[in-house]
C-alpha cells in the first residue's frame, strides 16, 4: 500500500517536474480549461494584444457582430485596447472607462479592474461585469466578461420592493402617530393622565419605526440618484456644538467631548443632511460603548479641508467586517447582550452624503478598544 503510494507520489513528482520544465500548462491543455469555463474569457499580452479566447468568447463576438469584417477585428492578433476605443452602439458609453481601467492593469499601476455595464440592443437586455486580471510579471492581462443580468433584474426587484415598502409605510404610520396624540390631548383635557406612560412608550416605538422607514425611502432615492439636497453656508463649529448639545440632552449622563480649533470653519452642505451624518455616528459611538465610556469628537483644519473625528472606546469593529460596513444593509454580527436595533442603511447613508458633499468617511477601528469614523469635507472660502 505504501509502496503503491510512493509509486504514485513519485509519478506525481515526476509530472511535476515535466511541468516545471514545459512551462507551467500546455497550450491544449489551457484552451480545455479555458473552453470548459461558461464566462467569456481572452487573455491578453502586455500590449493588449488577443494572443487566446475561449469558445464562449467566439460564441458571443459570432453573434454580437453583424459583418465577417467585425468579426475579424475582435479575434486573436487584435489590440483589445484599439476595440475598446472604436467601440460603437450598446458599449460606446463604458468603453472609456473600459479602456482606462485595462491600460492601467496591464501597466501595473492598478492590481485590479472590474466594471458593470448594460448591453441592451433590440434584441437583449443584458447587463455584464468586465473583469480584468493582471498575469504574472506583468505579461498580461485575463479579461472577463460574466452575465450577470440574472442578479441585476433581482436588485432591481428589491430597489423597487424597498421604494414600495416604505412609500406605503409612510401613510398608515404617520396616521397612527396622528390617532395617539389626538387620544392623549383627549385624555388630558379629560384630566385623565394614567394611559401617559403607555401613550410615550406607542409613540417611541412609532418614532423608531418612522425613523427605519425614512431610512429604507432614503437608501431608495440614492440608489435611484433622486434624493434632494439643499445646500446654505454652514458654520461648522457652531453646528457640531449644536448637534453635541442635543445629544447631550438626549443621554444626560453620557460623557461627551467637543474639540476645535478657534478658527471659523466654513462648509457648504445640507444642514439638514449632515445632521443625520453625525448623529448617526455619535448615536452608534454612545450605543456600542456599553460601559458608558467617553465619546470624543473633535474638528480641525488640513489645508483646505475640514477633518472631523468622532472616537469611542466601545466595542470596536472586527477587522474583516470593516471592508463591508459602509454597503447598504450590513451589519456586524454581534453576541446577543450586543445586539442593537437597526437594518444597517445609517452608516451607507452616511456616507453617500458625505460623497455627496465631495468629502470622505472612514473608520479605523480595534476589536475591545473602540473606533474613530472621520469626515473630510471641503472648506468653503469666501470669494472676497
Ligand atoms: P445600524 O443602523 O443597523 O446600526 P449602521 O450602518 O449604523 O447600521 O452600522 C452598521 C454596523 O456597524 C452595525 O451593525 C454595528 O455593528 C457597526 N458599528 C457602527 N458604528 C459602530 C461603532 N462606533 N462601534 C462599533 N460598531 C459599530
Amino acid at each position: 500500500m505504501r509502496e503503491k503510494h510512493n509509486k504514485r507520489c513519485g509519478q506525481e513528482v515526476s509530472r511535476h517536474q515535466q511541468v516545471e520544465e514545459e512551462g507551467p500548462v500546455d497550450a491544449s491543455l489551457a484552451q480545455a480549461i479555458l473552453d470548459s469555463m461558461d464566462v467569456s474569457v481572452a487573455i491578453l499580452d502586455a500590449e493588449g494584444i488577443i494572443c487566446a479566447v475561449n469558445e464562449v468568447w467566439r460564441r458571443q463576438q459570432r453573434e454580437t457582430c453583424t459583418t465577417d469584417h467585425q468579426l475579424e477585428r475582435t479575434g486573436i492578433g487584435v489590440n483589445y485596447l484599439e476595440i475598446c476605443k472604436r467601440a460603437q452602439g450598446a458599449y460606446a458609453e463604458e468603453a472609456p472607462e473600459a479602456l482606462a481601467g485595462l491600460q492601467a492593469v496591464l501597466e501595473g499601476a492598478q492590481p485590479a479592474f472590474s466594471l458593470e455595464y448594460p448591453c441592451f440592443s433590440p434584441t437583449q437586455r443584458n447587463w455584464y461585469l468586465m473583469s480584468v486580471t493582471p498575469l504574472p510579471q506583468q505579461r498580461g492581462a485575463v479579461v472577463a466578461h460574466i452575465d450577470i443580468t440574472k442578479r441585476k433584474r433581482f436588485d432591481q426587484q428589491k430597489d423597487t420592493f424597498i421604494a414600495l415598502a416604505a412609500h406605503e409605510l409612510r401613510t398608515p404610520l404617520a396616521a397612527l402617530k396622528g390617532l395617539v396624540q389626538l387620544q392623549r390631548k383627549r385624555e388630558k383635557n379629560q384630566g385623565k393622565e394614567e394611559h401617559g406612560r403607555f401613550f410615550t412608550k406607542v409613540e417611541a416605538q412609532i418614532e423608531h419605526l418612522t425613523k427605519l422607514v425614512s431610512e429604507l425611502l432614503d437608501v431608495s432615492k440614492m440608489q435611484a440618484g433622486t434624493l434632494d439636497y439643499v445646500e446654505e453656508i454652514i458654520d461648522l463649529e457652531k453646528f457640531l456644538k449644536e448637534s453635541v448639545e442635543v445629544l447631550q440632552q438626549a443621554y444626560p449622563g453620557q460623557q461627551l467631548n467637543f474639540q476645535s480649533i478657534p478658527t471659523v470653519v466654513w462648509i457648504i452642505g445640507d444642514r439638514g443632511k449632515l445632521t443625520q451624518v453625525i448623529m448617526n455616528l455619535l448615536n452608534n459611538a454612545i450605543l456600542y460603548s456599553p460601559q458608558a465610556n467617553p465619546v470624543d469628537l473633535s474638528l480641525l483644519v488640513v489645508d483646505d479641508t475640514a477633518c472631523i473625528h468622532i472616537q469611542d472606546y466601545g466595542i470596536g469593529i472586527p477587522r474583516e467586517d470593516l471592508e463591508h460596513l459602509f454597503e447598504p444593509f450590513y451589519r456586524v454580527q454581534r453576541p446577543r447582550h450586543y445586539h442593537a436595533p437597526g437594518l444597517g442603511m445609517g452608516l451607507y447613508i452616511a456616507q453617500e452624503i458625505v460623497k455627496h458633499h465631495r468629502g470622505t468617511l472612514s473608520v479605523t477601528s480595534e476589536e475591545g478598544r473602540g473606533s474613530t469614523f472621520s469626515i473630510q469635507l471641503p472648506l468653503w472660502k469666501a470669494p472676497f
